[in-house]
Protein backbone atom coordinates (compact mmCIF):
# COMPACT_ATOMS: atom_id res chain seq x y z
CA UNK A 1 0.00 0.00 0.00
CA UNK A 2 3.12 2.68 0.97
CA UNK A 3 4.99 1.35 -1.61
CA UNK A 4 3.43 2.13 -4.46
CA UNK A 5 2.53 5.95 -3.05
CA UNK A 6 6.30 6.17 -2.56
CA UNK A 7 7.15 5.38 -5.83
CA UNK A 8 4.56 7.99 -7.17
CA UNK A 9 6.66 10.81 -5.39
CA UNK A 10 9.94 9.14 -5.52
CA UNK A 11 9.84 8.40 -9.28
CA UNK A 12 6.51 9.81 -10.86
CA UNK A 13 7.66 13.10 -11.26
CA UNK A 14 11.05 14.12 -10.89
CA UNK A 15 11.20 17.29 -9.36
CA UNK A 16 14.06 19.54 -8.56
CA UNK A 17 13.54 19.45 -5.14
CA UNK A 18 13.30 16.73 -2.82
CA UNK A 19 10.34 18.11 -0.08
CA UNK A 20 9.33 16.64 3.30
CA UNK A 21 5.81 17.63 4.71
CA UNK A 22 5.22 17.08 8.20
CA UNK A 23 1.85 16.98 10.06
CA UNK A 24 2.96 17.67 13.51
CA UNK A 25 -0.53 16.73 16.05
CA UNK A 26 -1.30 16.27 19.56
CA UNK A 27 -1.24 12.13 18.64
CA UNK A 28 1.08 12.20 16.02
CA UNK A 29 3.53 13.22 13.75
CA UNK A 30 3.07 11.85 10.11
CA UNK A 31 5.47 12.82 7.68
CA UNK A 32 6.33 12.27 3.51
CA UNK A 33 8.04 13.43 0.35
CA UNK A 34 5.53 15.33 -1.70
CA UNK A 35 5.98 15.89 -5.14
CA UNK A 36 5.28 19.62 -6.75
CA UNK A 37 2.05 18.52 -8.38
CA UNK A 38 0.97 17.59 -4.70
CA UNK A 39 1.26 13.61 -5.33
CA UNK A 40 1.97 12.65 -2.00
CA UNK A 41 4.69 9.63 -1.27
CA UNK A 42 4.25 6.96 1.39
CA UNK A 43 3.17 8.28 5.20
CA UNK A 44 5.61 7.40 8.04
CA UNK A 45 3.56 8.04 11.24
CA UNK A 46 5.18 7.93 14.77
CA UNK A 47 3.39 8.48 18.24
CA UNK A 48 3.84 12.51 19.38
CA UNK A 49 5.92 12.47 22.20
CA UNK A 50 3.78 15.23 23.66
CA UNK A 51 4.29 15.27 27.52
CA UNK A 52 7.94 14.95 27.19
CA UNK A 53 8.75 18.39 25.84
CA UNK A 54 10.14 20.37 22.86
CA UNK A 55 13.67 18.32 22.49
CA UNK A 56 11.54 15.32 22.49
CA UNK A 57 9.35 16.41 19.66
CA UNK A 58 12.24 18.24 17.30
CA UNK A 59 14.38 15.25 18.05
CA UNK A 60 11.15 12.56 16.67
CA UNK A 61 10.94 15.31 14.19
CA UNK A 62 14.36 14.66 12.98
CA UNK A 63 14.56 10.96 12.89
CA UNK A 64 10.91 10.97 11.80
CA UNK A 65 12.58 13.45 8.46
CA UNK A 66 15.83 11.43 7.58
CA UNK A 67 13.43 8.24 7.81
CA UNK A 68 11.09 9.84 5.08
CA UNK A 69 13.97 11.01 2.73
CA UNK A 70 16.33 7.64 3.89
CA UNK A 71 13.45 5.88 2.76
CA UNK A 72 13.11 7.06 -0.62
CA UNK A 73 16.52 6.58 -0.87
CA UNK A 74 16.48 3.22 -0.75
CA UNK A 75 13.89 3.33 -3.40
CA UNK A 76 16.03 5.28 -5.52
CA UNK A 77 18.95 2.42 -5.38
CA UNK A 78 17.01 0.10 -5.81
CA UNK A 79 16.23 1.43 -9.48
CA UNK A 80 19.84 2.55 -9.78
CA UNK A 81 19.00 6.59 -9.35
CA UNK A 82 20.92 7.46 -6.26
CA UNK A 83 23.75 5.95 -4.55
CA UNK A 84 23.04 3.91 -1.57
CA UNK A 85 26.13 3.74 0.78
CA UNK A 86 25.49 3.43 4.31
CA UNK A 87 21.67 2.64 4.13
CA UNK A 88 21.04 5.23 7.30
CA UNK A 89 22.96 8.06 6.26
CA UNK A 90 22.37 8.88 2.81
CA UNK A 91 22.74 12.19 1.58
CA UNK A 92 19.53 14.10 2.24
CA UNK A 93 19.05 15.05 -1.01
CA UNK A 94 20.81 12.63 -3.19
CA UNK A 95 22.34 15.32 -5.16
CA UNK A 96 18.75 17.48 -4.85
CA UNK A 97 18.09 20.66 -2.41
CA UNK A 98 15.72 19.15 0.08
CA UNK A 99 13.37 21.48 2.03
CA UNK A 100 11.33 20.76 4.95
CA UNK A 101 7.67 22.38 6.30
CA UNK A 102 5.83 21.57 9.62
CA UNK A 103 2.77 22.28 10.02
CA UNK A 104 2.15 22.37 14.03
CA UNK A 105 -0.19 22.25 16.88
CA UNK A 106 -0.35 26.22 18.06
CA UNK A 107 -0.02 30.05 16.97
CA UNK A 108 3.18 29.80 14.79
CA UNK A 109 5.00 33.07 13.75
CA UNK A 110 5.39 31.56 10.30
CA UNK A 111 8.04 34.41 9.33
CA UNK A 112 10.32 33.48 12.62
CA UNK A 113 9.48 30.03 12.39
CA UNK A 114 8.90 29.78 16.49
CA UNK A 115 5.78 28.87 18.14
CA UNK A 116 3.85 31.72 19.87
CA UNK A 117 1.37 29.60 21.71
CA UNK A 118 -0.21 26.28 22.72
CA UNK A 119 -2.28 24.64 24.70
CA UNK A 120 -1.06 21.93 27.29
CA UNK A 121 -1.29 18.95 24.94
CA UNK A 122 2.24 19.76 23.80
CA UNK A 123 4.64 20.03 26.82
CA UNK A 124 6.07 23.62 26.86
CA UNK A 125 6.20 24.21 23.30
CA UNK A 126 5.23 27.55 23.42
CA UNK A 127 8.50 29.88 22.84
CA UNK A 128 10.50 26.86 20.91
CA UNK A 129 12.49 28.28 17.60
CA UNK A 130 11.04 25.35 15.40
CA UNK A 131 12.39 26.24 12.02
CA UNK A 132 16.16 27.25 14.01
CA UNK A 133 16.55 24.24 15.92
CA UNK A 134 15.40 21.81 12.89
CA UNK A 135 17.67 24.00 10.21
CA UNK A 136 20.18 23.11 13.02
CA UNK A 137 19.87 19.18 13.37
CA UNK A 138 19.33 18.69 8.97
CA UNK A 139 21.08 21.16 7.90
CA UNK A 140 18.11 22.58 4.95
CA UNK A 141 15.44 24.91 4.96
CA UNK A 142 12.55 24.54 7.63
CA UNK A 143 9.13 26.28 7.17
CA UNK A 144 7.20 26.69 9.66
CA UNK A 145 3.55 26.74 9.73
CA UNK A 146 0.62 26.33 11.76
CA UNK A 147 -1.32 22.83 11.36
CA UNK A 148 -4.46 24.26 10.02
CA UNK A 149 -2.79 26.89 7.83
CA UNK A 150 -1.03 23.90 6.32
CA UNK A 151 -4.50 22.08 5.84
CA UNK A 152 -5.47 25.08 3.91
CA UNK A 153 -2.50 25.86 1.88
CA UNK A 154 -2.94 21.93 0.97
CA UNK A 155 -6.57 22.28 -0.11
CA UNK A 156 -5.62 25.34 -1.87
CA UNK A 157 -2.67 24.73 -4.19
CA UNK A 158 -3.77 20.87 -4.30
CA UNK A 159 -7.14 20.08 -3.35
CA UNK A 160 -10.97 21.46 -3.24
CA UNK A 161 -10.06 25.39 -2.94
CA UNK A 162 -7.53 25.12 -5.75
CA UNK A 163 -7.63 27.74 -8.90
CA UNK A 164 -9.88 29.98 -6.27
CA UNK A 165 -8.56 33.60 -5.67
CA UNK A 166 -9.98 33.21 -1.78
CA UNK A 167 -11.38 30.34 0.44
CA UNK A 168 -12.28 30.12 3.77
CA UNK A 169 -11.21 26.69 5.20
CA UNK A 170 -12.82 25.44 8.26
CA UNK A 171 -11.53 21.95 9.85
CA UNK A 172 -13.81 20.41 12.04
CA UNK A 173 -12.56 17.83 14.54
CA UNK A 174 -11.33 17.26 18.13
CA UNK A 175 -11.36 21.38 17.88
CA UNK A 176 -12.47 23.59 15.60
CA UNK A 177 -9.68 24.95 13.60
CA UNK A 178 -9.76 27.63 10.36
CA UNK A 179 -7.64 29.57 8.27
CA UNK A 180 -8.04 32.31 5.69
CA UNK A 181 -6.68 31.44 1.69
CA UNK A 182 -5.87 34.69 -0.28
CA UNK A 183 -4.18 34.40 -3.81
CA UNK A 184 -2.99 30.64 -3.18
CA UNK A 185 -1.29 31.30 0.66
CA UNK A 186 -2.21 31.64 4.24
CA UNK A 187 -3.38 35.15 5.60
CA UNK A 188 -1.39 35.05 8.84
CA UNK A 189 -2.42 37.88 10.69
CA UNK A 190 -1.00 40.28 12.60
CA UNK A 191 -0.65 37.86 15.55
CA UNK A 192 -0.53 35.13 13.78
CA UNK A 193 -4.52 33.95 14.30
CA UNK A 194 -6.30 35.04 11.09
CA UNK A 195 -9.00 33.12 10.54
CA UNK A 196 -9.08 30.91 13.77
CA UNK A 197 -13.14 31.25 14.46
CA UNK A 198 -13.07 28.62 17.04
CA UNK A 199 -12.95 30.94 19.27
CA UNK A 200 -15.78 33.30 18.07
CA UNK A 201 -18.84 33.89 20.27
CA UNK A 202 -21.93 31.81 18.72
CA UNK A 203 -25.22 32.16 19.76
CA UNK A 204 -26.59 28.60 21.53
CA UNK A 205 -23.08 28.27 22.88
CA UNK A 206 -24.29 30.19 25.89
CA UNK A 207 -22.99 28.06 29.21
CA UNK A 208 -20.69 26.07 27.27
CA UNK A 209 -17.45 26.45 28.12
CA UNK A 210 -14.37 26.76 25.82
CA UNK A 211 -10.75 24.93 25.62
CA UNK A 212 -9.81 28.54 26.11
CA UNK A 213 -11.44 28.83 29.27
CA UNK A 214 -14.12 31.21 28.61
CA UNK A 215 -18.11 30.73 27.65
CA UNK A 216 -20.11 30.55 24.37
CA UNK A 217 -17.72 30.20 22.17
CA UNK A 218 -18.13 28.06 18.50
CA UNK A 219 -15.52 25.42 19.61
CA UNK A 220 -17.08 25.30 22.86
CA UNK A 221 -20.41 23.36 21.02
CA UNK A 222 -19.23 22.53 17.62
CA UNK A 223 -16.08 20.62 17.91
CA UNK A 224 -16.23 16.98 18.68
CA UNK A 225 -15.48 17.87 22.39
CA UNK A 226 -18.05 20.71 22.11
CA UNK A 227 -20.59 18.27 20.70
CA UNK A 228 -19.85 15.03 23.45
CA UNK A 229 -20.60 18.07 25.95
CA UNK A 230 -23.81 19.51 24.57
CA UNK A 231 -25.05 15.81 24.14
CA UNK A 232 -23.99 15.35 28.26
CA UNK A 233 -25.80 18.92 29.16
CA UNK A 234 -28.94 17.44 27.21
CA UNK A 235 -28.48 13.67 28.69
CA UNK A 236 -26.68 13.73 31.51
CA UNK A 237 -24.63 10.38 29.35
CA UNK A 238 -20.78 10.95 28.85
CA UNK A 239 -20.47 9.31 25.31
CA UNK A 240 -18.15 10.84 22.43
CA UNK A 241 -18.75 12.58 19.01
CA UNK A 242 -18.28 8.89 17.34
CA UNK A 243 -20.94 7.42 19.26
CA UNK A 244 -23.32 10.67 19.46
CA UNK A 245 -23.06 10.70 15.70
CA UNK A 246 -23.58 6.81 15.44
CA UNK A 247 -26.66 7.16 18.03
CA UNK A 248 -27.95 9.71 15.60
CA UNK A 249 -27.39 8.22 12.48
CA UNK A 250 -29.75 5.03 14.40
CA UNK A 251 -32.64 7.56 15.10
CA UNK A 252 -31.74 8.42 18.20
CA UNK A 253 -33.90 11.72 19.16
CA UNK A 254 -31.43 13.45 21.53
CA UNK A 255 -28.14 12.44 19.80
CA UNK A 256 -30.07 14.03 16.48
CA UNK A 257 -30.65 16.84 18.50
CA UNK A 258 -27.60 17.31 19.58
CA UNK A 259 -25.74 17.28 16.27
CA UNK A 260 -28.60 19.55 14.60
CA UNK A 261 -27.90 22.14 17.61
CA UNK A 262 -23.91 21.46 17.21
CA UNK A 263 -24.23 21.50 12.82
CA UNK A 264 -26.17 25.02 13.38
CA UNK A 265 -24.40 26.90 15.70
CA UNK A 266 -21.18 26.23 13.09
CA UNK A 267 -23.21 27.21 10.14
CA UNK A 268 -24.48 30.58 12.22
CA UNK A 269 -20.59 31.18 12.60
CA UNK A 270 -19.54 30.81 9.27
CA UNK A 271 -21.85 32.74 7.81
CA UNK A 272 -20.37 35.53 10.17
CA UNK A 273 -17.18 34.90 8.49
CA UNK A 274 -18.55 34.43 4.85
CA UNK A 275 -20.25 37.75 5.22
CA UNK A 276 -16.91 39.90 6.57
CA UNK A 277 -14.73 37.92 4.34
CA UNK A 278 -16.86 36.81 1.40
CA UNK A 279 -14.42 34.21 0.38
CA UNK A 280 -14.83 32.44 -3.23
CA UNK A 281 -15.25 29.19 -1.68
CA UNK A 282 -16.02 27.57 1.75
CA UNK A 283 -14.54 24.07 2.59
CA UNK A 284 -15.44 21.97 5.19
CA UNK A 285 -12.74 19.33 6.45
CA UNK A 286 -12.01 17.23 9.55
CA UNK A 287 -13.96 14.15 11.33
CA UNK A 288 -17.03 16.06 11.61
CA UNK A 289 -17.15 16.66 8.12
CA UNK A 290 -17.71 13.39 6.91
CA UNK A 291 -19.74 12.66 10.03
CA UNK A 292 -22.78 12.16 7.76
CA UNK A 293 -25.89 13.91 5.86
CA UNK A 294 -27.74 15.20 9.43
CA UNK A 295 -24.60 17.02 10.44
CA UNK A 296 -23.80 18.54 7.20
CA UNK A 297 -27.27 19.72 6.06
CA UNK A 298 -27.91 21.38 9.15
CA UNK A 299 -24.26 23.59 9.02
CA UNK A 300 -25.72 24.34 5.38
CA UNK A 301 -29.07 25.23 6.08
CA UNK A 302 -27.74 27.21 9.69
CA UNK A 303 -25.08 28.88 6.85
CA UNK A 304 -27.31 29.53 3.82
CA UNK A 305 -30.32 31.17 5.90
CA UNK A 306 -28.50 33.58 8.03
CA UNK A 307 -26.65 34.93 4.51
CA UNK A 308 -27.86 37.50 2.81
CA UNK A 309 -29.00 36.76 -0.70
CA UNK A 310 -26.16 37.76 -2.51
CA UNK A 311 -23.64 35.59 -0.52
CA UNK A 312 -26.44 32.42 -0.10
CA UNK A 313 -25.07 30.46 -3.20
CA UNK A 314 -21.81 30.52 -2.17
CA UNK A 315 -19.59 27.02 -3.11
CA UNK A 316 -19.98 24.89 0.37
CA UNK A 317 -17.34 22.02 -0.23
CA UNK A 318 -15.87 18.77 1.60
CA UNK A 319 -12.14 19.25 1.51
CA UNK A 320 -10.44 17.04 -0.93
CA UNK A 321 -7.07 15.48 0.82
CA UNK A 322 -8.62 14.14 4.01
CA UNK A 323 -5.81 13.93 6.32
CA UNK A 324 -2.89 14.48 4.20
CA UNK A 325 -3.78 17.88 3.19
CA UNK A 326 -1.70 18.96 6.25
CA UNK A 327 1.62 17.30 4.86
CA UNK A 328 1.14 18.53 1.11
CA UNK A 329 0.39 22.22 2.61
CA UNK A 330 3.56 22.36 4.98
CA UNK A 331 5.40 20.65 1.67
CA UNK A 332 4.18 23.83 -0.27
CA UNK A 333 5.27 26.29 2.73
CA UNK A 334 9.00 24.68 2.54
CA UNK A 335 8.56 24.37 -1.46
CA UNK A 336 8.32 28.70 -1.33
CA UNK A 337 11.24 28.78 0.76
CA UNK A 338 13.23 26.98 -2.09
CA UNK A 339 11.86 29.30 -4.61
CA UNK A 340 12.96 32.48 -2.96
CA UNK A 341 16.28 33.30 -3.91
CA UNK A 342 18.95 33.25 -1.53
CA UNK A 343 21.06 36.30 -1.46
CA UNK A 344 17.39 38.20 -0.98
CA UNK A 345 19.16 41.43 0.67
CA UNK A 346 21.53 41.91 -2.06
CA UNK A 347 18.47 41.41 -4.44
CA UNK A 348 15.57 43.48 -4.00
CA UNK A 349 17.64 47.08 -3.83
CA UNK A 350 19.37 46.13 -7.49
CA UNK A 351 16.23 45.72 -9.73
CA UNK A 352 15.55 49.42 -8.97
CA UNK A 353 19.18 50.51 -10.32
CA UNK A 354 19.15 48.94 -13.76
CA UNK A 355 16.76 51.93 -14.56
CA UNK A 356 19.28 54.09 -13.00
CA UNK A 357 21.52 53.46 -15.97
CA UNK A 358 19.76 57.32 -16.91
CA UNK A 359 22.04 58.10 -14.03
CA UNK A 360 24.97 58.77 -16.21
CA UNK A 361 23.22 61.79 -17.48
CA UNK A 362 23.72 63.43 -14.04
CA UNK A 363 27.28 64.38 -15.52
CA UNK A 364 24.99 66.73 -17.43
CA UNK A 365 25.13 68.91 -13.75
CA UNK A 366 28.72 69.23 -14.32
CA UNK A 367 27.69 71.98 -16.75
CA UNK A 368 26.91 74.13 -13.42
CA UNK A 369 31.16 73.82 -13.05
CA UNK A 370 30.13 77.72 -13.78
CA UNK A 371 30.77 76.74 -9.60
CA UNK A 372 34.75 76.38 -8.93
CA UNK A 373 34.05 73.61 -6.24
CA UNK A 374 32.21 71.32 -8.35
CA UNK A 375 35.22 70.51 -11.17
CA UNK A 376 36.48 68.35 -7.77
CA UNK A 377 32.99 66.70 -7.95
CA UNK A 378 32.47 64.86 -11.85
CA UNK A 379 35.45 62.03 -10.24
CA UNK A 380 32.82 60.64 -8.18
CA UNK A 381 29.86 60.77 -11.18
CA UNK A 382 32.17 57.98 -12.72
CA UNK A 383 31.85 55.80 -9.40
CA UNK A 384 28.08 55.16 -9.40
CA UNK A 385 27.69 53.81 -12.95
CA UNK A 386 30.39 51.30 -12.36
CA UNK A 387 28.51 49.74 -10.15
CA UNK A 388 25.07 49.20 -11.82
CA UNK A 389 26.35 47.45 -14.80
CA UNK A 390 28.46 44.88 -12.54
CA UNK A 391 24.49 43.79 -10.88
CA UNK A 392 22.43 44.44 -13.74
CA UNK A 393 23.52 41.08 -15.91
CA UNK A 394 23.07 38.72 -12.76
CA UNK A 395 19.42 40.07 -12.02
CA UNK A 396 17.32 39.61 -14.87
CA UNK A 397 18.03 35.76 -15.05
CA UNK A 398 17.27 35.47 -11.14
CA UNK A 399 13.95 37.30 -11.54
ZN1 LIG B 1 -12.53 29.84 23.11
Amino acid sequence: MGEPAGAAAGQGTVDAARVVGVDLGGTKIAAALVAEDGTCGEVRTVPTPGAEGPEALLAAVTDLVRDVLAGDGRLAAVRGGERATSGDRLPLGGGRSVAVGIGAAGAIDRDQGVVVSSTDTLAGWAGTPVAARLRDALGVPVAVLNDVDAHALGEARHGAAAGAGSALVVAAGTGIGAAVVLDGDVLPGAHHMAGEMGHLPVPGAEGLFCACGREGHLEAIASGVGLAHLYAALTTDALTSREIVALADRGDAAAQETVRRSATALGRGLAGVVTVLDPEVLLLTGGLAEAGDLWWSSVEAALRADLVDHLADIPLRLGALGPRAAIVGAAEAARDLLAVPMPTPSTPPTPSTPPTPSTPPTPSTPPTPSTPPTPSTPPTPSTPPTTPPATPPSLPPAT
